[in-house]
């Protein structure tokens, strides 16, 4: 068993190290077989292949295409896409089993999940598993216990409540990270930076998988030493008439220009290590939309979400 500290002190204990060592001897097993199977080449396990899933949460697409990103366009320009649900934890919950947003009129690379993924799960581990263009065919309950299995190194931390760890609803999304981090607030990015960059710095060989969701640009959008008061939501469902589709925006470009900021020595560090990327929205919000806010409902404007991937030459 395994025992990974918190913020706030909480603790959470889950059966990780015993699920990574017979995964792992499972994995070793099967991987030459494997590989040949389904066409692709032999893993390496000495530092590449490794990816970055990066969430930006409830960011609209028409804010992202509006706003300059300087550090998320090194990685590439998004294209909009499609979430695969309208609120966090169906849509993580899809990402996390490969349904990543997407366009299916797209001929982008890896922009249409159901043609190819940067990772599929196997449903049926027994089965013969036919050819396809997914980059990265992983087994397990999810793709971090699937990465687990392939013996990478897994790192988490998810801010917005659905990524509480505390919680038996939210424990389905962090439960198999190695090495998880709940800031306990929807800002805190600065210290979600600093403990990649603390684990970056004492990594070792193996691949890895980090994954962030980053909470700045959810309701009610506010950043760090922003002037305005996060006490005063522009985007409540049930205070329709005291909201601000304007203020919805200013904030929320404000926010992403912050997030952009922030992630670029990261962004930069990571490309350097030859990360993978996937880097999305989950969500969009309702600004008023047919009389709609914020998200959890089946709205267009809360299904476009803007979409990068980009794969390191040692991936592809
Ligand atoms: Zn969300």
């Amino acid at each position: 068993m395994k025992t990974v500290k918190l913020h706030e002190g909480a603790r959470y204990t889950s059966g990780l190290r015993d699920k990574t060592r017979a995964g792992l001897l499972r994995w070793l097993a099967r991987t030459e077989s494997c590989a040949s199977r389904l066409g692709l080449r032999e893993r390496c396990v000495d530092g590449g292949d490794s990816f970055a899933l990066i969430t930006i949460d409830s960011l609209r697409f028409d804010i992202y295409a509006n706003t300059a990103t300087p550090n998320l366009d090194t990685v590439g320009r998004g294209i909009r896409a499609f979430a695969p649900a309208n609120f966090t934890l169906p849509s993580h919950m899809a990402m996390f089993v490969g349904f990543t947003p997407g366009d299916p009129l797209s001929g982008e690379p890896f922009a249409n999940p159901k043609t190819q993924r940067l990772w599929k799960m196997a449903v049926n581990p027994d089965r013969k598993l036919a050819q396809n263009n997914h980059l990265l065919e992983l087994e397990g309950e999810n793709i971090v216990d699937g990465f687990n299995r392939r013996g990478d190194d897994t790192w988490g931390t998810g801010s917005v409540r659905w990524f509480n760890p505390k919680f038996p609803a939210t424990r389905p999304l962090v439960q198999h990270f190695q090495e998880y981090y709940y800031p306990g607030r929807l800002h805190f990015l600065e210290d979600q930076v600093e403990w990649v960059d603390q684990k970056l710095s004492a990594r070792g060989s193996r691949p890895t998988f980090l994954f962030m969701n980053i909470g700045e640009t959810h309701v009610p959008y506010w950043h760090k030493d922003a002037a305005w008061d996060p006490r005063c939501n522009p985007c409540d469902p049930k205070a329709p008439d005291q909201n601000d589709r304007d203020e919805c925006m200013r904030r929320q470009r404000a926010c992403l220009e912050y997030v952009d900021a922030k992630l670029g020595a990261l962004l930069q560090r990571l490309q350097q290590l030859e990360f993978s990327f996937l880097i999305c929205s989950d969500h969009g919000d309702c600004w008023g939309e047919d009389g709609l806010w914020e998200h959890g409902i089946n709205h267009p404007a809360v299904f476009e979400v803007p979409l990068i991937t980009s794969v390191a030459a040692s991936s592809a």
